[in-house]
C-alpha cells in the first residue's frame, strides 16, 4: 500500500514540482495540500499559478488546498515541505512531533542532529534521525537536502574529493530565477540585467557541503576541512542553475581520470534502484559550450547534473562548469530521492 503525504507550501514553485514528482509515484501518494490562508478553501487549480509545462493532474486541480495544521499529520504517514524558512521553525518542528518532514527549507540543515542529506554523497547521514528523535522526544523526525546551490556543485565534488583530495573551491553561479519563488524578482529588475548578490546565497554554498562531504562518527559529524568561496548571481534563466567551479586538488589528476571519475560516480540511489535515482547522477558533456540550462537542465528527468568544460588549468588545478536543475535536483526531485532512500532503509 502507498504511504499517504502532505505537502505543506503546495501552491509554490516547489510545491509545484512536488506534484509533478509524486504523480503516479509507485511508493507515495498525495494526500493534502497545504499552503496559506490565502489559498486555504479554494480548489488547487484556483490557488496555484502554475508556471510547469506540464498540465496539473486532474485529481490534484480539485483536491481543495488546507491551512497548515499538524492536525492534518493524522491522516498522513509523512510530509514533504517547501515553504518559506522564516516560518518554517515551529510548522516544521510542529510535524516532527507527530511525523516524518521531509524539508527544503534552510532553518533546521545546520543543526547538529538534522541530517542534511544528498541521497549519493552521504545516504549513512539519515542515521541521524535516531538520535534527534531521543534528542527532541519528538515521534517523527526531520531530513533536509541542501540548497539548490549547494546541490549542484557539491554531487561532482564527492568523487573529485574521494580520488584526490581537496584543498580549496572557488564557485561563480548563475541562477534561475525559478530559485527565488513565484513572486521572486520583479521582472524590471532582471531583463536584460544580471544581478550579483543573492541574500543569504553565499553564506550557504560555503558552508552546507562541508556539512555534507562531513564524517557520521559517534553520533555527530565532523565537517569536511577545507574553504568553500562563492559568488553568487541573479541571471534571466527560468530554471537550472549553472556553476563555474574551480578546485585547488590535493593531488595531482589527468583529466581522463577526472572525467572518468564523475562518468563513473554512483550511489546507494543507483545501487537501490530507488523510483526516481537518475541513472547517472553526473554526466560529463563532451562539447565545448556545454553544458547550457536550455539544452540540459532535464537530463534525467532533471535529477542528472551534467558537468562540462572540464580543464586543467595547471598542476592540481581543476575547472569545470556544471548545471542542475533548481527545483527539480536543486528541491522537490532532491527530498522525494531522500524519503525514497529513508523508506528503502525502513526509516518511514
Ligand atoms: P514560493 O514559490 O514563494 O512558495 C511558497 C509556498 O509557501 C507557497 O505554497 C505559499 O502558499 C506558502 N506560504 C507562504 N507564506 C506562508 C505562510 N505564512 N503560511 C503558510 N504557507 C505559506 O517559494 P519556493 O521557491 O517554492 O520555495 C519554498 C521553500 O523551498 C523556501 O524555503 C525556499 O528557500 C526553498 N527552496 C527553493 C528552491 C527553488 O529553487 N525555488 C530550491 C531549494 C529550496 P500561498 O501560495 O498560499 O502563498
Amino acid at each position: 500500500m502507498k504511504l499517504k503525504v502532505g505537502i505543506l507550501g503546495a501552491t509554490g514553485m516547489v510545491g509545484q514540482r512536488f506534484i509533478e514528482q509524486l504523480n503516479d509515484h509507485p511508493w507515495f501518494k498525495i494526500e493534502a495540500l497545504c499552503a496559506s490562508e490565502r489559498s486555504a478553501g479554494k480548489k488547487y487549480s484556483e490557488a496555484a499559478n502554475w508556471y510547469l509545462e506540464s498540465r496539473i493532474p486532474d485529481e490534484i486541480a480539485d483536491m481543495t488546498v488546507e491551512k497548515i495544521d499538524p492536525a492534518v499529520s493524522d491522516r498522513l504517514d509523512f510530509v514533504f515541505s517547501a515553504i518559506p524558512s522564516d516560518i518554517a521553525k515551529d510548522i516544521e518542528g510542529g510535524f516532527a512531533k507527530h511525523i516524518p518532514v521531509f524539508s527544503n527549507t534552510a532553518t533546521y540543515r545546520m543543526d547538529e542532529d538534522i541530517p542534511l542529506a544528498i541521497p549519493e554523497v552521504n545516504p549513512d547521514h539519515l542515521n541521524l534521525v535516531n538520535v534527534q528523535k531521543e534528542n527532541r522526544g519528538w515521534e517523527g523526525f526531520i531530513v533536509t537536502n541542501p540548497n539548490c546551490t549547494t546541490i549542484g556543485f557539491i554531487t561532482p565534488l564527492k568523487p573529485i574529493m574521494d580520488a584526490f583530495g581537496i584543498d580549496w573551491v572557488n564557485l561563480a553561479t548563475m541562477q534561475a530565477l525559478s530559485g527565488a519563488g513565484y513572486a521572486g524578482v520583479p521582472s524590471m529588475a532582471i531583463i536584460d540585467n544580471v544581478i550579483p548578490f543573492i541574500k543569504n546565497e553565499e553564506e550557504k554554498a560555503e558552508l552546507e557541503g562541508l556539512k555534507i562531504l562531513g564524517q557520521l562518527r559517534d553520533n555527530k559529524i565532523k565537517f569536511a576541512d577545507f574553504d568553500v568561496f562563492a559568488s553568487c548571481n541573479r541571471v534571466m534563466v527560468r530554471n537550472g542553475h549553472t556553476e563555474a567551479v574551480f578546485v585547488r586538488t590535493q593531488e595531482d589528476f589527468r583529466i581522463e581520470d577526472v572525467k572518468e571519475e564523475f562518468s563513473s560516480f554512483k550511489g546507494e540511489p543507483q545501487k537501490l534502484n530507488l523510483p526516481t535515482a537518475p541513472e547517472q547522477p553526473v554526466i560529463v558533456m563532451g562539447e565545448e559550450d556545454r553544458p547550457q540550462p536550455a539544452l540540459d537542465r532535464d537530463l534525467g528527468d532533471g535529477m542528472s547534473i551534467s558537468v562540462g568544460r572540464i580543464r586543467k588549468k595547471k598542476e592540481k588545478l581543476l575547472k569545470f562548469t556544471c548545471l542542475s536543475h533548481n527545483t527539480i535536483r536543486g528541491a522537490a526531485g532532491a527530498s522525494v530521492l531522500n524519503a525514497e532512500l529513508a523508506r528503502a532503509m525502513k526509516l518511514i
